[in-house]
This record gives C-alpha cells, structure tokens and sequence, in this order.
C-alpha cells in the first residue's frame, strides 16, 4: 500500500506519496524540515556559495528523500507533479534557502533516466543523488550562444574512444564541478542539430583546463573550460552517437518555467520599498507612482507564474507561450533594480550593504545581478522570436 505520511527528518519512506499530501501539510512539512535542517547563515545569501559550504544542507535535503523533486521514486527522487514542484520550489525560495551546485540533479538526471544504459543509469544516479559528483553544463561556446547549434567543440570518435578539442565558455560553477555534461559536433561537415553528440565528461580527465570568470559583482560563478585531446571512453556518451540534440532537449524541461520565476523580482521590490523610505522619497508623487506600478508588476508576474503552474499541473505541459512569463518576470527585475538604484541616490554606486528594513539591500549588486536573467535560459530577444514565430504566428518558423 501506498503510504501518504513521510517520515519526519532522515531515511525516508520511499514510499512516501507526495503528490497526495494535501497542499497544506506539503508546506508545514517543507518548512519543519527547512527549519530544523537549514542553517541561518546560509540562508538569503545573494551569491552561489561553494560546495563546502553548501553540501551539508545538500546531504541533509538527500537523506530526507528532498533532493529530487521531479525524480522518479526508483531512482531516490520526489516524482512531483509539475505543480507540486513549484510548490516546492516556492517554500524553498520563501525560506531563502541557498542556491544549489545542483545542475546534476536539476538538469541532468532526468535526461540520464530517460536516454541512459542501465550501467550508466548505476555509475551516475546515486552520485549524483549523494552530491558526490558535482555537474556543470558545457553548452555555450565563444561562437555559440543563442545560435547554439552552431557549435563547433570536436568530438571524434574512434572505436571506443572519444577525443574532443575545443573550449566551452560561460560554465557555471565550472570550477567547482567534478563532471560536466556538454554538447559536440561529432560530424564534420554537418551543421544546425545534426552530428552532434551529448558526453558525460569526468573534468579530472587529463587535458581539461578550467578558468574562473568573474561577473560584474565580482564574482566567479562561471567559467571558460579548455579541452585539449582529451580521450574519454564512449560508455560516457548519453543516448547515440551524433543524435546528442534530443537529449538535451530533455534537459531543458523544467527549466522553461523556472527561468520565469517571480522570485528575484519580488526581493528586488522589497529592496526598493525599505530604500524609498529611507531616502525619504515615500511622499513624492512620482515615487509613490513607481513603487505601485513595480508593486503590480510583481504581483502580474507572480499570477502569470501561477497560471502556468496551474496549466502545466493539468495538461502536463506548457506552450511556448511561457516564453512571456520569462521576459515578463526577468524584466521586471531588471525595472525594479533600476528604480533602486536611482532612489538611493549617490550610496547607490557603493557596493556594500545599505541600512535598511530590506535584508541585505545593495541597490548595486541587485542592479547588477538583474543584468543575468534576461541572457540566461534563452536571451529574452530569441523568446521574443520564440513569441513571435510559435505563438503568434509571425515570419517564417526558424531555429529560433
Ligand atoms: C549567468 C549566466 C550563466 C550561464 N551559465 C551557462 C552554463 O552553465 N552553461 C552554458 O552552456 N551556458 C551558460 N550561459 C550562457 C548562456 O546560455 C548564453 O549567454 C546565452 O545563450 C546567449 O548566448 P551568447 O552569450 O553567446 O550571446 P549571443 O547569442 O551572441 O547574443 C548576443 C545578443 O544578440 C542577440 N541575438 C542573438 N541571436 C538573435 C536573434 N536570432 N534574434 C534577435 N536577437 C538575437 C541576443 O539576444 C543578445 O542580445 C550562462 C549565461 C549567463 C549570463
């Protein structure tokens, strides 16, 4: 029988059915276990603190069967409805638990249980389930963005053998990461998606050179990754050879609506509200204007982020329509930390805390980290096109 109640802290049952928990008790449960598992001073860090500091709360989350919420249950996961899995997602943000070096779990896993071998399946899941293999997406290349089919890192395969030559660019947390997934053209002479292959690299593999980029915060949350003849087995290539572009169309799932999520804007809004009182602008027109139009927005994205969640929990899929939610969302970011930015006046360029009721309010560092989101998951101009073409029905349908 299948039981409903999960066992409170370690050892879960895996039997636990979380999808039937009413909603309510979904939440008390998350926020008992945030509570009781969590640390305070990891809690609303603004930065992507380092495995180090983040694997006992990753360790804590996988003993207690939270780790994978969209896993399957076989495989140790939470197998949530995508509506359930927004819920999660929800109590997680709310309580300012930290960002993850997660990418294995969140992006990978289910790409493995979909298109791996059972020995894959093995020497992957578990590691990955236990936070002792640490994955990071080697997709982007210098010549390779948007137009990610263009991308031009080697992989020649020789018997059973695979050697790649060529450099990835933008890695996050690839100076972290002991593995990475990546994308190769393994078919010269071919371009758009044919000919390319999806590779499961060990990063401690002879040849593989990492170099730390730091962002405009300063910071090194992602990196430039060289490969010089590095030779892998090709038990680690991810479903067949050259045909690597379905499988990462399966990494990209979840992704679409997560990109979208209203939580960067709603801290962005408490941050303008404490800094507008604290300069004393409260009572000027134009500013009592801006604070309602950022306050609407908000709360308009946080109801279109429902409103997917809702279609996705019951049709089980989104349209391409969900492009909106991540322009919508990233943009009103980015407008908020702008207003932020001129209400604090001359401290605004300062790069440190500022006094105020809003926790760690940095106008800069907010202004700044608003400029990521509408480049990453897709720039907001190919979600535009997406729009455009899919949705709307305009021009000619394109890779875009
Ligand atoms: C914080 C952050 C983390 C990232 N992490 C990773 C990671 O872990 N792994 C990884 O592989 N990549 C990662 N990326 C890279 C990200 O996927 C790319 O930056 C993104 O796909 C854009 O590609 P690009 O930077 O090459 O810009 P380009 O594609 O060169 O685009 C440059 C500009 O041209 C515009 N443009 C391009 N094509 C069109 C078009 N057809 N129509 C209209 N406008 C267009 C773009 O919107 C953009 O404004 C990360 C990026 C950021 C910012």
């Amino acid at each position: 029988m299948t039981d409903t109640h999960p066992s409170s802290g370690s050892n879960p049952d895996p039997d636990t059915d979380w999808n039937a928990l009413p909603e309510a008790e979904f939440r008390a449960h998350l926020r008992r276990f945030i509570d009781e598992n969590c640390p305070q001073h990891l809690r609303y860090v603004r930065r992507r603190l380092p495995p180090a500091d983040t694997l006992p709360w990753y360790h804590a989350l996988a003993a207690a069967g939270l780790i994978a919420p969209g896993w399957p249950r076989i495989h140790g996961g939470m197998e949530l409805s995508p509506g359930r899995h927004l819920v999660f997602i929800e109590e997680m943000d709310a309580a300012g638990t930290p960002w993850l070096h997660d990418s294995g779990v969140r992006n990978l896993g289910l790409a493995i249980i979909a298109h791996g071998t059972d020995a894959q399946k093995q020497r992957y899941l578990p590691a990955i389930h236990a936070g002792d293999q640490i994955w990071c997406q080697g997709y982007s290349e210098p010549g390779a963005g948007s137009d990610l089919a263009s991308l031009r890192c080697a992989g020649e395969i020789d018997g059973d053998r695979l050697t790649i030559n060529g450099q990835k660019i933008w890695t996050t947390s690839g100076q972290h990461a002991n593995h990475m997934f990546m994308l190769l053209r393994t078919e010269r002479g071919t371009t758009a998606h044919r000919g390319i292959t999806f590779a499961l690299v060990d990063m401690a593999t002879p040849g593989i050179t990492v170099r730390p980029i730091y962002n405009l915060n300063d910071e090194a949350d992602f990196c430039e990754v060289f490969f010089d003849d590095v030779t892998i087995s090709t038990d680690c290539i991810l479903g067949q050879p050259h045909d690597g572009w379905n499988v990462a169309r399966s990494v990209l799932g979840f992704e679409r609506i997560w990109a979208g999520s209203p939580r960067r804007a709603r801290h962005a809004l408490g941050e303008l509200e404490a800094i507008v009182a604290q300069s004393g602008l409260s009572g000027d027109a134009v500013w009592q204007d801006r604070l309602v139009q950022a306050e609407f927005d908000t709360l308009d994205a946080q109801d279109l982020y429902r409103t997917f969640a809702e279609l996705i929990t019951s049709d089980g899929q989104v349209g391409t329509e969900v492009s909106a939610l991540k322009i919508f969302s990233t943009e009103t970011f980015q407008r908020i930390s702008e207003w932020t930015l001129e209400a604090a006046g001359a401290e605004g360029a300062l790069a440190t805390d500022l006094d105020s009721d809003a926790r760690s309010a940095q106008p800069l560092y907010t202004f700044f980290e608003s400029r990521a989101p509408t480049i990453f998951s897709g720039t907001n101009e190919i979600h535009r096109n997406i729009l455009a073409r899919r949705a709307l029905g305009l021009g000619r349908e394109d890779k875009a």
